[in-house]
């Protein structure tokens, strides 16, 4: 993207490693004065506002399936996200789009849909959700709105307020928060073979075996863990019939209990969990907090 010497990107750039600590420092950074100099100071902030300021276009349209948005810098910058996705999800795929430029690497240099993404590129994808969320749901704000410990059921109040997907919003209350907790989106589906039916592929992506013809059952969708937590989830994992998680699928009403995780690769022991189901187009997805000390 050719700029303007009045505009961003501040005289900021990045490390050339883009792997430290530093690169997200400067995104953050980028994020703050991009939020300033749109003069977005009311929540919920429009990401298509900013995105105009940026001198792009923004539109959306059928993509192919799992593609969420894409950037076109020529002849004038153009942003097209999918529209099978809600409004709020579209305006984080238009914030996360706007990254691209000033983190350097693109999607179009991606070398295909199927394979799977280099490290650099991978990096590229955390650098721009960083910056992404920042603008979008900044961590300041969400600090002073949930004041002390996160709440499941604050979750939807949020997600109003940021003007963010509930996934977006739970992540962002999970990241802020002093606690050392998990906050996860089930959904009920088979295992993430659909689209990458190969059992070499899925053994890649998710060390999972190939069984194409498992179960629905309710997986994880989407997670993150506060800081210092050193856990990670797999989307092919899933919770029991017995948790209250799975309860409040069934019920279709906020539960809380004291789980026993293990199927979602967590040790041994119960854990106190708040979930909070909600319609997702035929479906119904659960979002949840894991209490994990
Ligand atoms: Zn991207």
């Amino acid at each position: 993207m050719t700029l303007a010497r009045d505009e961003p990107p501040f005289g900021l750039t990045l490390p050339s490693d883009l792997f430290g600590d530093d690169a997200e420092c400067v995104v953050l950074d980028y994020a703050r004065r991009l939020a300033d100099w749109a003069g977005t100071s009311d929540f919920p902030r429009s990401m298509s506002a900013v995105a105009e300021k940026l001198k792009h276009r923004v539109s959306s349209a059928p993509l192919p399936v799992g593609l969420r948005g894409v950037r076109v810098a020529q002849p004038r910058p153009l942003i097209v996200t999918s529209d099978e996705e809600t409004s709020a999800a579209q305006e984080r795929t238009v914030a996360h789009e706007l990254f691209h430029p000033f983190v350097g690497v693109e999607h179009h240099n991606y070398t295909s849909g199927r394979g799977k993404l280099t490290s650099l590129q991978a990096r590229a994808e955390m650098l721009c959700d960083i910056g992404a969320a920042e603008l979008h749901v900044p961590a300041e704000e969400m600090q002073r709105q949930m004041r002390d410990a996160p709440a499941i059921r604050d979750v939807p109040r949020f997600a109003e307020y940021f003007g963010a997907s509930l996934a977006a919003t739970l992540r962002s209350m999970v990241a802020v928060t002093p606690f050392p907790i998990a906050g996860i989106t089930f959904e009920l589906r088979h295992k993430p073979t659909d689209r990458v039916p190969s059992a070499t592929g899925q053994q890649v992506l998710w060390g999972s075996p190939s069984d194409c013809d498992s179960p629905r059952r309710l997986r994880v969708h989407d997670w993150s863990v506060s800081r210092g937590v050193n856990v990670r989830f797999n989307r092919h994992q899933h919770v029991d019939e017995g948790t209250s998680i799975h309860g409040a699928y069934v019920s279709g009403v906020e539960t809380s209990g004291l789980d026993d995780l293990t199927s979602i690769g967590l040790p041994a022991r119960r854990y106190r969990t708040e979930s909070w189901p909600h319609r997702y187009k035929n479906s119904t997805r659960v979002l949840t907090l894991i209490w994990l000390a």
